[in-house]
């Protein structure tokens, strides 16, 4: 016989008040959550615990907890699509689980069962089910996070933690089509350095940008470009983004180091980009050898990739007072084709050859 795993079992409590929802039409990103909660808590020598659905509230913590004091916390974040016939499904879930357990390993947070976790997001966006929007564009981002809850103000792994998953409708990302971006080459604060935290989806990569950020919209810019913390040289990632150039015929991404982010996105565009032939690489990347190819004429295309815009194709990119404009300030063929494939695929209106989405119902 083959082993049938017994899936987690999950209490569910239903509200009895369900929440009025919001305009579909304007959703924005990550303003308006459903009307249930997943929690899972964590005891050292018990191990996790009490999976349950809940009522969305507040979380009870002790001001001691851990997590205000050091910022033991990681996060996730996928979607739940609505398909045309109403079917509700995942795109890639593994992976985000995979990534959350890296993203453990580093921060001293336990492990997560990978099959317990997915049984855990189906059931809490099968529960809320009534809240994955069916309007173009639209989705219900999910976030799966944990925390550190014990008290103690001692510098340690916690003893104790919350695992939670909120959900989120949202809009589409592009309400008027797509629009390029503006982005800025951040020449004074770096994001990470290999042997830290940057391969790690944790806040506490977030609290550190800031700065940053906020400089690139004053200057006028919609994100920054990171370069690498050591040399100032090459080419990390942007904001929320993995970033991909298109030079002459070859598609190049930064190679994974252990300063950015591992971006599902990225492997997604990776793998369709290799399937349809493209001359691909993921290696350094300076931003002179960018520069030099933009003076040359050879910089066709630069675009970021990431759940929320999925595609995000970059019109100006200025490193001080040089600007770059790309394609016209236009979005390229080769973003458009990734574009359309992996809204499509996710959405369910293009074959998914791949094998990449998961039915939740
Ligand atoms: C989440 C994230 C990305 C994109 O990853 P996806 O899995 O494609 O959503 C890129 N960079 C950073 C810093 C991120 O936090």
């Amino acid at each position: 016989m083959a082993n049938e795993r017994k899936p987690l079992e999950i209490k569910i409590e239903r509200t009895s008040v369900k929440k009025e929802k919001p305009d579909y039409s304007k959703l924005g990103f990550g303003r308006f959550f459903t009307d249930h909660m997943f929690l899972w808590n964590y005891t050292e020598g018990k191990g996790w615990h009490d999976a349950r659905i809940v009522p969305y509230e507040n979380i009870s913590l002790d001001p001691a907890a851990m997590v205000f004091h050091y910022g033991q916390e990681m996060f996730e974040g996928l979607k739940a699509y609505k398909t045309a016939d109403g079917k509700i499904q995942l795109f890639r879930p593994q992976k985000n689980i995979e990534r959350m357990n890296k993203t453990n390993e580093r921060l001293c947070i336990p492990q997560v069962d990978p099959d317990e976790t997915l049984d855990a997001i189906k059931a809490v966006v099968e529960v809320d089910s009534d809240w994955v929007p069916s309007e173009v564009g639209t989705s219900l981002y999910i976030r799966p996070f944990i925390i550190a809850t014990e008290p103690h103000l001692g510098v340690s792994p916690s003893k104790t933690y919350i695992f939670c998953i909120i959900l989120s409708p949202v809009g589409a990302y592009y309400a008027e089509g797509i629009n390029p971006v503006k982005i800025y080459v951040e020449d004074e604060y770096v994001r990470a350095v290999k042997g830290g935290i940057g391969f790690a989806k944790a806040g506490g990569n977030y609290a550190a940008s800031l700065r940053s950020q906020k400089k690139a919209y004053e200057l006028g810019y919609s994100q920054v470009l990171w370069l690498d913390g050591v040399h100032r040289k090459y080419v990390d990632e942007v904001g929320t983004m993995n970033v991909f150039f298109v030079i002459g015929d070859e598609v190049c991404t930064p190679a994974l180091g252990g300063s950015l982010l591992p971006g599902v996105t990225r492997d997604s565009a990776l793998a369709l980009l290799k399937s349809w032939g493209y001359k691909v690489s993921e290696r350094l990347i300076s931003i002179d050898e960018i520069k030099e190819a933009y003076k040359n004429g050879e910089l066709k295309e630069v675009f970021g990739t990431g759940t929320a815009a999925v595609i995000s194709p970059v019109g100006v990119l200025a490193e001080g007072d040089y600007k770059m404009i790309i394609n016209n300030n236009e979005i390229g063929p080769i973003s458009q084709k990734l574009y359309d494939n992996l809204t499509g695929i996710q959405w369910g209106t293009v074959e998914d050859t791949m094998g990449w989405i998961v039915p939740v119902m």
